[in-house]
């Protein structure tokens, strides 16, 4: 699938659910927000039935987030359907981590082949100012498990400027130690987002130097990383590679490659950006696979060719990031 402004479109990240176990300040609300009804969430045979129709129109690898995607009742079972009528989908899932060790095995027989957990610190304190919870020690033994299982596991954390801005080298000291990847992401004005300050990844660049010593970007073909947004950059005295998302400060939108289906069943063509197509009411109305195929191609041509964050805004979506699936 090529959209509108000659990218190609292979990625499909899927938010299961709206709900989470966590709080993270920056992506929910302290109150909550109003869940789902049941019945507009979409079926694990609908997410199935819609990534069976986007991997046949070219969509490669799924990523299966939320909210928290391991709250989902079913989620095995949604990750056994997927790799069974798509063999060759590349299963890929984002989560705190906080219950992983508990599904970890069942999710590897299953055919799930990647696990990002989200980490933004290694102190139980700020890890409880950010999400609300004390819940560490699980994340921890679940990047753990996820390790011990053969997935293949990434950090993602976010620097909030006054909150986490200590963590930055502990959370480069835990992943080098624990053999796995970890990537700084840029905080977005996106729902609870606009509340906080991030730290650009060229100031997180600069205090990693201060400690490692001078660093190069990788070449992203060299090392497999391919059109993913994450730009990799090796310091001469850390052993491993740490990757920069940087939304705000570099745009990567020219990359893009990814759609995202919330849990409602809407299929959203940029993160910052609202519009999208209904497919849940397309499916419920009995639309045909070759129909609803064809609204996604028409879609996927008006995917808008830069989100405008850059610009000073916020997003325009209403969304929170719960509710996207960041
Ligand atoms: N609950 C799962 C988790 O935390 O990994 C999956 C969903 S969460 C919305 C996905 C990612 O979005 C997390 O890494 C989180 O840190 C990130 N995120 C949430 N709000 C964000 C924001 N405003 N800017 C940047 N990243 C954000
Ligand atoms: Fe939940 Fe993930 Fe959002 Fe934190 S970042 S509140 S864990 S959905």
């Amino acid at each position: 699938m090529t959209d509108g402004s000659g990218r190609e479109i292979d990625y499909l990240r899927i938010s299961l659910t709206d709900k989470c176990n966590l709080r993270c300040e920056y992506c929910m609300p302290k109150e909550g927000i109003r869940h789902l009804e049941h019945k507009e969430v979409l079926s694990l045979e609908e997410f199935v039935r819609i990534a069976g129709i986007l991997s046949e129109l070219g969509i490669k690898r799924v990523r299966l987030t939320g909210g928290e995607p391991l709250v989902k009742k079913g989620l095995t079972d949604l990750v056994r359907m997927l790799h069974h009528i798509s063999p060759g989908l590349d299963i890929c899932m984002t989560t705190n981590g906080s219950l992983l060790s508990g599904f970890a095995h069942g999710l590897k027989i299953a055919g799930l082949r990647s696990v990002n957990v989200s980490l933004d610190t290694l102190d139980p304190v700020t890890f409880k100012t950010i999400t609300g919870s004390d819940d560490l020690k699980s994340v921890l033994d679940g990047i753990g498990s996820a390790v011990d299982e053969g997935f293949e596991v990434r950090l993602n954390s976010v620097i909030l400027r006054g909150i986490n801005e200590d963590d930055v080298i502990p959370l480069t000291e835990y992943a080098s130690k624990t053999g796995v990847d970890l990537r700084f992401i840029e905080l977005m004005p996106i729902g609870c987002g606009v509340r906080f300050e991030g730290i650009p990844s060229d100031e997180l660049v600069k205090i990693l130097e201060d400690r490692y010593g001078i660093s190069q970007e990788v070449d992203s073909d060299s090392i497999g990383t391919g059109r993913g947004p994450a730009v990799y950059r090796r310091f001469a005295g850390y052993p491993g590679r740490i990757g920069f998302i940087s939304p705000l400060s570099h745009g990567f939108c020219e990359r893009c490659n990814r759609i995202r289906l919330t849990s409602a069943g809407f299929l959203k063509l940029c993160l910052e950006h609202p519009d999208g197509i209904d497919l849940k009411s397309s499916l419920r109305s009995g639309a045909g696979d070759d129909e609803i195929k064809e609204m996604i191609r028409q879609a996927i041509l008006r995917k808008p060719a830069a989100h405008r964050f850059a610009a000073g805004g916020s997003a325009e979506d209403d969304r929170k990031m719960v509710q996207i699936g960041g």
